[in-house]
């Protein structure tokens, strides 16, 4: 049995295990709990010896025999071979890679266990690379686990540290008493083991449970983990949507012949009927006294732009400041362009402007524009992460907007949330004093204008209204569970006169007919993207590659001037590349994936994409949607290579199929759930996003319906419980616990 961990430290089992507790950490293993969460990927039996004789081709086995044999040898290449008899039989044990250890552990007399999967064959059975481990000593009682983890953090260290937590962990029953939480009458599912019961059996199984309901999750001791963490995040997503409507956030409308109805006079298009809707229910949301929790999906290349302008209009005009945060610099350059060009000219009037907070600015240039956000003259200030770092204070922040939201992380949209916080104000203060401040109000006592009126510096939970935009479409099933705490607006129709992309996949080897292309496009008189994605997780390798690209254009399409663009290029340089491009003197745009984003070039006809095989569907997508945003024909070109496999993996094959067989976002975003599943759906870059580790949306909808059913309940009744709850599953992860 592995012994206890006696020390007190949740992570440390034994002293000086830095190494291990940094794997622990990187697994998000902090708490006793969240190792007593950490469930088995799958389970090795070692409970039992089986007879060579009784042993099955293919079968995993562990045997207990004798070396009768056992030699180096280099046919074909280095490999120890050892010969074994159990007295029923023997078997050949093969090891390409062994230590001298391994090696006098195997020799001849030895008595081992080993453990491994059994090939039948010409030359009698055979294990390749067995566990094995001295005979003798008792066999477990149980099965042992297998868990996730990371380099550096071995399977048996893992193991004792679980088992130590099990000890440590308070896994007290949380679940309200009584009919209220009644489970086997609302789902027709057994009854519930309590949370202790199923953790010990999950973590140490007796042999003779089921292997198949432990591996497809419907064992009555997953059903209870699955109710658990379901459970949880219904709770927290509550409590977030009841804390918000606690909070008050000012009221704000579009004024007749104000700043929206002026904006739209001076667009040059008409909206379309999807715009108009959504900034209808923007506008509606604005109107009330409650924080606005929106996000608007569309497209790329659906106006989501324009949407967020008109937003910030109604803003603007009720008195406050508007902040848009973009997540990539040419991204928010781009909007900084854009709502330059609409709003500088008639917010000149009031005395106001559109400012520019970026990371690579001028400390000059920061300053000036700090100062404007500070007072109040920028009403509206578009930028990067910038725009959320604690140098810039807000003189009455109402509305945030936030672009791809998907690139930002909660804490980063809570951060902008917080620029509107009274506990701000000593910052405010603070800053006030370094730039020249001649102009402004005093800390907290806001110039007001409008309904601005309603705010002072004494204010508490006041917030400002949050809408978030994104070309990725959140599917419904994650919509109704994790975004339950938000309000969705769909733009669903394209502006009119935009013909289809027409997507191609290619092989690598037909590169030449691509160039070709290239070059009657170029002849056109039209712009061509090429994206070089990145080839490992390398950002070196990845400019390698698009270097190279760039070379053999230049030498292939002589006369057209080819540009460069990646990441870590100066931002002065990336600047000068793009406008280049944007303003069309530019025939063809080499780039790694920064171009992923919101860059907007409509005489652009032409994307080509190399190692599209690498790309996940939904970035595909997006980098599709940076052509066919003029009248032209656009076409989208999908290069492939299967480097030294026969054939490319199929979910690489079912990506490029979708690519070409729909250019709508939402099917896309439909079919890379179907492709991914939703914990990878919402990937890394939802980090902060409490994710399902148990529980599938897609089969768990009994006990879905259950939790969201239980969790006001509990709530209102049982609110001690209900924190314990949350707090076990998701520790500082959740708003909830930062209240
Ligand atoms: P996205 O939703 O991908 O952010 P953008 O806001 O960048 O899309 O808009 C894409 C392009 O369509 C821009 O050039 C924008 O000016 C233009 N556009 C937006 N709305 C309309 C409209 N109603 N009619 C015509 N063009 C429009
Ligand atoms: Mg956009």
């Amino acid at each position: 049995m592995p012994r206890t961990p006696k020390t007190d430290a949740p992570t440390a089992p034994a002293a000086k295990a830095s190494p291990m507790v940094k794997g622990l950490q990187k697994l998000g293993l902090v708490r006793a709990i969240d190792l007593a969460l950490h469930l088995p990927l799958r389970y090795e039996d070692e409970t039992r010896i089986t007879a060579l004789r009784d042993a099955h081709d293919g079968e995993v086995v562990q045997i207990e025999a004798v070396v009768t044999h056992s030699e180096v040898s280099f046919c074909p290449r280095r490999q120890l071979v050892v010969t074994v008899d159990d007295g029923t039989d023997t078997c050949t044990l093969r090891f390409f890679n062994f230590y001298p250890s391994q090696q006098k552990a195997l020799a001849v007399g030895q008595r081992v266990r080993a453990r491994g999967e059994l090939k039948g064959g010409f030359a009698g059975c055979q294990m390749l690379h067995p566990a094995v481990k001295a005979a003798g000593g008792e066999l477990p009682g149980a099965l042992t686990p297998v868990y996730p983890t990371v380099a550096g953090l071995p399977q048996p260290w893992l193991r004792k540290a679980v088992l130590g937590s099990l000890a440590r962990a308070d896994l007290s029953e949380t679940l309200p008493p009584g009919p209220e939480a009644d489970f086997t009458n609302k789902t027709g599912l057994q009854p519930l083991w309590n949370l202790s019961q199923s953790l010990l059996f999950l973590h140490h199984p007796t042999p003779d449970a089921a292997l198949a309901t432990l591996e497809d999750h419907s064992h009555p001791a997953w059903q209870r983990l699955k109710a658990e963490e379901l459970l949880a995040q219904q709770l927290s997503q509550l409590v977030a949507k009841r804390g918000r409507d606690a909070l008050r956030a000012p009221p704000m409308r579009a004024l007749p012949g104000g700043l929206t109805a002026q904006l739209q006079a001076v667009l040059p298009f008409e909206l379309t009927p999807a715009q108009r809707r959504v900034g209808q229910e923007i506008a509606a949301d604005l109107a009330r006294p409650v924080p606005m929790n929106r996000l608007l999906q569309g497209d790329v290349g659906s106006g989501k732009t324009v949407v967020a302008a008109l937003a910030a209009a109604v803003a603007i005009d009720a008195g406050w400041q508007c902040a848009l945060m973009a997540p990539t610099e040419i991204l928010a350059e781009q909007h900084f362009r854009k709502l330059v060009g609409w709003l500088d000219p008639l917010l000149a009037a009031r005395g106001q402007r559109v400012a520019w907070l970026t990371g690579s600015q001028k400390k000059k240039e920061r300053t000036a524009m700090l100062a404007l956000v500070a007072t109040g003259e920028a009403a509206l200030v578009v930028g990067t992460h910038a725009v959320i770092q604690e140098q810039v204070v807000f003189d009455k922040l109402a509305l945030a907007i936030i672009d791809e939201q998907h690139r930002f992380g909660v804490a980063q949209r809570l951060a902008l949330r917080s620029k509107m916080r009274p506990d701000e104000a000593d910052a405010r203060g603070a800053v006030l004093d370094q730039v020249d401040t001649r102009s402004a109000a005093p800390p907290g006592v806001a110039p007001v204008r409008g309904e601005a009126a309603t705010r002072s510096g004494s204010a508490t939970g006041v917030e400002p209204h949050l809408l978030m935009m994104t070309a990725t479409p959140i599917p419904r099933t994650l919509a109704m569970s994790y975004y339950a705490d938000l309000d969705v607006s769909t733009i669903d129709e394209l502006p009119p006169g935009r013909t289809p992309i027409v997507t191609k996949v290619v092989n690598e080897s037909r590169r030449d007919e691509v160039v070709a292309r290239i070059r009657a496009q170029v002849a056109e008189g039209r712009q061509v993207y090429w994206v070089c994605p990145l080839i490992e997780e390398s950002e070196a390798l990845d400019l390698t590659n698009a270097t190279a690209t760039h070379a053999e254009l230049s030498a292939a399409l002589p006369g057209v001037l080819i540009g460069l663009l990646h990441s870590r290029m100066p931002v002065a340089e990336k600047k000068a590349v793009m406008d280049l491009f944007t303003q069309g003197q530019m025939g063809v745009l080499v780039s790694t994936t920064v171009i992923e984003v919101g860059v907007d070039v409509p005489n652009a006809s032409l994307m080509v994409v190399e190692h599209a095989e690498r790309l996940g569907l939904s970035q595909l997508h997006q980098l599709r949607g940076r052509v066919g945003r003029g009248s032209a024909a656009s076409a989208c070109v999908l290069l492939y290579a299967t480097g030294d496999a026969p054939r490319l993996s199929d979910t690489a094959r079912a990506r490029l199929k979708a690519m070409v067989e729909t250019n709508d976002g939402f099917e896309i975003a439909r079919r890379d759930l179907e492709i991914r599943g939703p914990g990878e759906f919402l990937g890394a870059r939802q980090s902060g996003a409490p994710l399902l580790r148990f529980a599938d949306l897609a089969t768990d909808t009994a006990l879905l319906d259950w939790a969201r059913e239980l969790a006001p309940l509990m709530l209102d009744r049982h609110p001690v419980l209900a924190r314990r709850h949350v707090e076990r599953w998701m520790g500082g992860k959740s708003e909830y616990l930062k209240a």
